[in-house]
């Protein structure tokens, strides 16, 4: 048995079995094979050494001809290695008698080798350590490059362990047959975060050493409320998450019996509740559990989970699709964020040394007009079909709102001309979540008709935490002090010109930090789907004036914990209860 920790990103819990997922780097998983199939698996680590020494001996006669024999000796020591009893007798040995996976197997001899001329001091080896590497990666190619697992060969229902996920790889998850994940890194607000809670699957990420630790096949917990795993689980562990999981289930039951129930505080202050969505699937969840219409709508996942840039009519068809299923309730339809963690094939081609601080968003959709202007067409034209309202994300200038608000104008007298109807007064607003936004929000309110404030990037821009990055994950809360003032500033700014302001960074799902949300004056909350029942829980039980005067006194404070620290101690005076977890 063996417990890890991690960072819980999407809740649920899952027992199940371990499928290993290799990623692009080689980095290789720990897999065994039945012991039928060592002779096989042998086969395969003599052809890659074969092959290996053949690519070498090309690359040895090509630097001889060019760099002449004294340079093409290094390529002598690379093929000697591969030749070396020493090194291959120790590979099939492992295979042969561990039933290793061939990969497994070269990883591990690799690694024994490179210790070993590490530790010896003598920088004649040491420095022949990187050599290793070189060739550790070379045998791998071959063998990988023949059998690199994917996702296509998952073809029972497990829980996929990799080192890490892009959010396209799990915009692609087949629902049926990954019932949770685990990935060694990784951040709460990261994209692969926010697609698992979309798709409801249960994951917990930044589990550092997790892809080494777990076996194929191996039984596994999966607490995505807590971020733990436990690899091997005992039978009384078992019994014991058996039971939570029902507790949980029953949780949810009568959070669906009361998702008709008003969303008011206890001194009549309505507090209205969203759902952030990435898919128009989703639609139907949120209004189950009780929300109000969507506040966020992720639209570049329309590009994420597809190897091509979507045409008009399927842009067209997601908006319609959500129009019709929100039957006049709120709609927010943010155009596309694409860049920085959320890429397309294209401009992984294309890398930037910086992407979160890079061509991304509203600055990608300016320089990439024709492609702009086609999604703005077709939100235009499912506005034909009931109230939506546009958002751009990261807003940065004036001038970027009045840009983008120009081409939409453009685009309404084209759809004018050919006859085609759309909403001439369709609202367009802007997120708030550079710095820059909040602190000049009263000259944005001017332009925009309404503010959302995104924490996810707003913190990540603020206190200069890589939203991703699970080594730095402790840093990453919108409990800071400067994060509560910019919230207060857009607040005001907004008021200079009478604009509504919702929320709908992840944080707006954290009890404390709505706490101090309502506090600040925000009335509109927009979260996951699976957050909505907690969040009108949280509502129901506090009073605004009460959160005023919390959220006052916390943007005088200094740090974080001690914000948190306040707010929960005066939550738990003042209203008690409130942050109990609602499991039982
Ligand atoms: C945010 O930045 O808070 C936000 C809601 O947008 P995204 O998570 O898609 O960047
Ligand atoms: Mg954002």
């Amino acid at each position: 048995m063996e417990v890890l920790r991690g960072i819980a990103v999407s809740p649920g819990l899952v027992i199940g079995r371990v499928f290993l997922l290799e990623d692009e780097d080689r980095r290789v998983v720990r897999r065994f094979t039945p012991a039928a199939g060592s002779a096989e698996e042998s086969d395969r680590a003599r052809a890659a050494l074969q092959a290996s020494i053949s690519d070498l001996q090309a690359v040895k006669e090509r630097a001889e001809r060019e760099m002449g024999t004294e340079a093409a000796k290094i390529f002598l020591f690379h093929i000697g290695v591969l030749q070396d009893k020493s090194l291959r007798d120790p590979i099939f040995k492992r295979i042969e008698t561990e039933h290793m996976a061939a990969e497994h197997a070269v990883d591990e001899t690799f690694g024994d080798w490179a210790r070993r001329f590490a530790s010896m001091g003598d920088s004649a080896f040491t420095t022949k350590v990187n050599d290793l590497e070189d060739l550790r990666n070379r045998v791998l190619g071959h063998l990988m490059g023949e059998h690199n697992r994917t996702l296509d060969e998952l073809k029972h229902p497990a829980i996929v362990v990799a080192d890490d996920l892009t959010p396209s790889q799990a915009a692609g998850f087949n629902r049926e047959l990954v019932q949770a994940f685990v990935t060694d890194r990784g951040g709460r607000t990261s994209h692969t975060a926010i697609v698992a809670r979309a798709l409801n699957i249960p994951a917990v990420v930044g589990v550092r050493g997790v892809d080494k630790a777990a076996q194929e096949d191996q039984a596994i917990i999966v607490d995505g409320l807590e971020g733990v795993v436990i690899l091997d689980p005992t039978d009384e562990q078992l019994d014991r998450y058996r039971d939570r999981q029902a507790r949980l289930e029953r949780r949810q039951t009568v959070w669906k019996e009361r998702a008709s129930e008003p969303s008011v505080t206890t001194d009549g202050v309505p507090i209205r509740l969203l759902g952030n969505i990435e898919f128009p699937d989703e639609v139907a969840h949120v209004l189950e559990v009780g929300g109000h219409g969507v506040g966020l709508y992720r639209t570049e996942f329309l590009y994420l989970t597809s190897d091509r840039e979507p045409s008009e009519e399927e842009h067209y068809n997601a908006y319609r699709r959500c129009v019709e299923q929100v039957r006049g309730m709120e709609l927010v339809v943010r155009t596309v964020d694409l860049g920085a963690d959320k890429y397309t094939q294209h401009r992984v081609e294309l890398p930037e040394r910086n992407p979160f601080l890079g061509n991304r968003s509203i600055r990608y959709c300016l320089s990439n007009l024709p492609m702009f202007k086609r999604q703005l067409r077709a939100i235009l034209r499912a506005s034909a079909h009931g109230p939506l309202k546009i958002m751009f994300p990261l807003i940065t200038t004036v001038q970027e709102l009045r840009q983008a608000k120009a081409i939409v104008r453009d685009v309404m007298e084209d759809l004018a001309e050919e006859g085609i109807p759309f909403d001439r007064n369709v609202p367009m607003g802007m997120m708030v979540e550079v710095p820059a936004a909040a602190v000049i929000a009263s000259s944005f309110a001017r332009d925009a008709a309404f503010f959302s404030i995104g924490t996810n990037d707003l913190v990540q821009y603020t206190l200069a935490v890589d939203r991703t990055n699970e080594r730095v994950a402790d840093l990453f809360t919108a409990m800071h002090p400067a994060v509560l003032r910019l919230v207060r500033d857009t607040m005001r700014g907004a008021k200079s010109r009478q604009i509504p302001v919702s929320c709908c960074g992840e944080s707006a799902a954290e009890l404390d930090f709505a706490v101090l949300l309502i506090g600040l004056g925000v009335r509109t909350l927009s979260v996951g789907s699976f957050s909505i029942p907690q969040v009108k829980r949280l509502v129901r039980s506090v009073s605004a004036e009460e959160c005023a005067r919390i959220a006052r006194r916390a943007l005088s404070l200094e740090s974080p914990s001690d914000v948190s620290a306040y707010v929960r101690e005066r939550v738990r005076k003042a209203m008690p209860g409130v942050f109990d977890s609602g499991e039982d």
